[in-house]
């Protein structure tokens, strides 16, 4: 059995993450490999897998990270996966990782300005929080903001340059 380490550098069996990276429709016009599996509401495809430490619960993650962790054998890190489709739902394995600058002129490009409430360190603290499980109406609670912005701090719309 080979494992394989994901973003929280945690090693995985690699016929399990293997197994949810194939449940893709590839669409013959576009060439997107078009997850078949859970979608978040941010837009992006998203798969549990146990975690090997029986204490810890599943972990989520998304499927266009882990798609561009496996199939390039790199670990995308604090970095930005990026689709050259724009197409949300796609993992085929020709993403690209973006830089903070570039995710700086995106966000510029697109108006998004982040919530005047939060700042990086609390950001960080909200995606963790999520990652760890806690639910998005408790954290919104904790730091006063609507849930709809916690989310969009999730789905990295906003704060895309905070890693
Ligand atoms: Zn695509």
């Amino acid at each position: 059995m080979t494992n394989i380490t994901l973003l929280d550098r945690v090693q995985y069996r690699s016929d399990v993450v293997e197994e949810k990276l194939a449940n893709v429709i590839i669409n013959k016009e576009t060439g997107c490999h078009e997850y078949q599996g859970y979608i978040h509401p941010g837009g992006y495809g998203r798969f549990l897998i146990y975690h090997p430490d029986a204490e810890v619960k599943k972990k989520k993650f998304y499927t266009h990270r882990i798609s561009y962790a496996f199939f390039k054998g790199v670990n995308p890190g604090k970095l930005f996966v990026c689709h050259k489709c724009d197409n949300r739902k796609c993992i085929n394995p020709d993403l690209f990782l973006g830089t903070h600058k570039e995710n700086m002129n995106d966000m510029a490009k697109k108006g998004r300005v982040p919530s005047r409430k939060l700042n990086e360190e609390k950001v960080r603290t909200i995606r963790k929080l999520f990652t760890e499980g806690e639910k998005k109406s408790i954290i919104a609670e904790k730091y006063s903001v609507a849930v709809s912005t916690i989310t969009k701090i999730i789905d990295f719309k906003t704060w895309k340059h905070v890693a």
